[in-house]
């Protein structure tokens, strides 16, 4: 099928439907207790046509995630959902919401008897380089540490950067920075961080943070090193910035009370990442799946 005015496609459990006459039933499973896990990708028009950013790396975390607790996912499928996803729609630029979740199938926890689903969802996205910069509050909320819960996009898990972005933003700020009880940064509700010192780049590592795909990147661009940084460290610091598959790199314009200035180092680092992801930069080429 191809997208007219009035239809959107997603992918569901095989084929591809009209999104909007979706529907899930009322025993999902994972709408009472959160057994679902999903990925946040991208799609970029390169000069040959509409691509998605590391794909495979993605599908790979998913399955991770889906592992455990047992849910059924298979990555060339879900692969092939999203390309057709994207097709159907003809999106160029787009963000790209795959999904695998426990069904109907009663009230208990355990898994088993309730029905795997599978769906990719797409929608057009504007491009903002250089966008917004983000004001971030320190948040009262810690992020699920991952000997509670694992650092994957397991649906559940999201509860938290949820509860952390309302405080936040009652408090007036756009973001939360999650910290853990010792000091030391972890990530924001769904971006990791970066700090630019003396001109020296360096990236906040963490265990209770999601390993992030973007954050992969820049460091295998650049080869700046990854440790652990204290919360006064990073306020410290004369550029801090967040990224992600959404954020892309995104300078961080304030933290709490400390305001931050101009950031050429982050313009230099989103202008090279806006390159790599639109197939601009040759020797990266090989992370972007055509259509
Ligand atoms: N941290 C969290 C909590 C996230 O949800 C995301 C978005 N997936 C990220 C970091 C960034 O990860 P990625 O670069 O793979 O999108």
């Amino acid at each position: 099928p191809r997208a007219d005015a009035a239809t959107v496609f997603a992918w569901f459990d095989g084929a591809l439907v009209d999104a909007g006459a979706m529907q899930a039933g009322l025993t999902t499973h994972a709408m009472h207790y959160g057994s679902g896990v999903f990925e946040g990708m991208r799609a970029y028009a390169t000069e040959s046509g509409a691509a998605v950013f590391r794909l495979p790396e993605h599908l790979e975390r998913m399955r991770r995630g889906a592992e455990m607790f047992g849910l059924p996912f298979d990555p060339a499928l879900c692969a092939e959902a999203t390309l057709a996803t994207l097709r159907a729609n003809r999106h160029a630029d787009a963000y790209i919401r795959p999904l695998a979740w426990f069904g109907e199938g009663g009230f208990g926890l355990d898994v088993e008897g309730h029905v795997p689903h599978m769906m990719v969802a797409t929608t057009a996205t504007s491009v903002h380089l250089n966008g917004s910069r983000a004001r971030l509050g320190v948040g009262k909320w810690r992020r699920n540490p991952a000997d509670s819960l694992p650092p994957l996009k397991l649906c559940g898990s999201y509860v938290n950067s949820i509860l952390a972005k309302r405080e936040a933003k009652a408090r007036g700020f756009d973001e939360a920075l999650f910290t853990d009880r010792e000091g030391f940064t972890v990530e924001c509700t769904g971006a990791n961080v970066f700090m630019v010192k003396d001109g020296r780049l360096t990236a906040v590592e963490h265990r209770d943070a999601l390993p992030g795909i973007t954050r992969d990147t820049l460091l295998q661009l650049t080869g700046a090193p990854s440790r652990m940084v204290p919360l006064a460290e990073l306020m410290d610091a004369d550029e801090v910035f967040a990224c992600g598959t959404a954020a892309e790199v995104a300078p961080v314009a304030q933290i709490e009370e400390r305001e931050f200035g101009d950031n050429p180092v982050t313009r230099e680092l989103a202008e090279l990442y806006g390159r790599v992801v639109r197939g601009r930069e040759p020797a990266w080429r090989h992370w972007l799946t055509d259509l």
